[in-house]
């Protein structure tokens, strides 16, 4: 019998949807809220850019650390949105968020070392920094105080083998959006500690209301600590063509490049051609995709309030709604489970939010349009009455 060494578990979120999808497949019919990402076309300026490429015999491989024009570009649109002062050098491009975070993390950490993650967080984290032999420190928050984490919450976790913490802003599952003055302190009791910050940084487009969203790297102060994950993904509809950027100190990039160099040599060129687009028509392409979703995080909460009453709260940025079961009537919130039937007994995929650091509560995505949200709820209000699961 063969072993593997993998031993972490599978991402809570791609799991869901892997079953909700393998359900599609085979015909049937399922309320995808798992994973979350836009349901939209690729703007088509951006897929006309990646057919341009491959015709021009763009289809080698790339320089290691992403395309200069991709990284060039990706420098500029952080700099002109949110104030940042990223040279060319200062950015590598990666396959997606994830494996920039990935790498961040077997930079970063050792074995025996401790990463603060704030509670509720990304399923992710704890496993890419197990997979760094580190140890993941959670750091708890609670609803009354916003979901926020304060510089005095992260004290109290860190310990002499404290390296990182990975902080997520605007936060997945929570839709948290830190103000300036929050990260400003965030960030100096990392340099009090000499700690290095990676700051999770892809749903800064999707801030609703009129929010502003500040990124941890427009403090020049704190410039050389700050790694900074961005991504295509979620902005730009861009899921599947798999392109993140890690910005952040040139030295700790070039050793990401070297560990890219012996594992994925990169992201795939055609994409590299067509996140270079994308950047390039980011106010036009990034303004609709949240004009969509900040509509489809409506449609979702009056959705959930007409089901349920108005215990749900309304988040102010990302593709999430985080909802305690108890607040759906929900009796046994062990919310593993609770998913698990969901999806056999009623086709409704939701995340559950033990993986999240946070049980009790199930994450809806609001990626899917309107009428479907609205159609999953009703679903789900039938399904709880149908089998009295609610108190
Ligand atoms: N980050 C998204 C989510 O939380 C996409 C799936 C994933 O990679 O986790 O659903």
């Amino acid at each position: 019998m063969l072993k593997s060494y993998i031993e972490i578990p599978p991402s809570a979120t791609l799991r869901m949807n892997t079953l909700a999808l393998a359900k599609k497949q085979r015909g049937e019919r399922v309320y995808n809220l798992s994973a979350g990402e836009p349901f939209l076309p690729t703007d088509s300026g951006v897929i006309e850019a990646a057919c341009r490429a491959m015709r021009a015999g763009q289809t080698h491989y790339p320089p290691v650390l992403g395309l200069p024009e991709l990284r060039r570009a990706a420098a500029e649109w952080m700099n002109s949105t949110y104030a940042t002062a990223y040279a060319p050098d200062e950015v590598i491009a990666t396959c997606g968020g994830k494996f920039g975070l990935y790498a961040l993390c077997r930079a970063l950490l050792g074995p025996g070392d401790e990463a603060l993650i704030i509670a509720p967080y990304w399923v992710s984290y704890p496993s890419l920094i197990q997979l760094a032999g580190a140890s993941a420190v959670t750091v708890a928050t609670a609803p009354e105080r916003g979901w926020k984490a304060s510089r005095q919450d992260l004290e109290q976790a860190i310990t002499p083998r404290t390296r990182v913490i990975i902080f997520n802003n605007a936060a997945n599952p929570t839709g948290v959006v830190y103000h300036r003055e929050e990260i400003g302190a965030l960030l100096e009791c990392a340099a009090a500690h000499d700690l290095a910050v990676v700051s999770d940084e892809v749903y800064s487009g999707l801030v609703y209301d009129g929010r502003i969203f500040v990124s941890a790297g427009s403090f020049p102060e704190h410039h050389g600590r700050v790694f900074v994950v961005q991504s295509v993904s979620k902005h730009f509809a861009m899921t599947g063509w798999r392109v993140g950027f890690v910005l952040g100190d040139k030295g700790i990039i070039e050793s990401l490049g070297v560990l890219q160099s012996q594992s994925t040599t990169g992201t795939a060129s055609i994409s590299q051609w067509a996140a270079t687009a994308a950047l390039a028509m980011a106010p036009a392409i990034m303004s609709e995709v949240s004009q969509k979703m900040s509509e489809r995080r409506d449609a979702l909460h009056s959705a959930l309030q007409s089901t349920f009453g108005g215990f749900v709260a309304k988040p102010a940025s990302g593709l999430y709604t985080l909802a305690a079961l108890a607040d759906l009537g929900v009796k046994d919130t062990a919310s593993t489970a609770f998913c698990e039937r969901l999806l056999e007994q009623a086709n409704i995929a939701l995340v559950p939010g033990a993986p999240f650091g946070q049980e009790g509560y199930v994450r809806f995505s609001f990626g899917e349009d309107s009428a479907e949200l609205c159609a999953a709820v009703r679903a789900l209000g039938e399904y709880l009455k149908k089998t009295r699961l609610l108190v």
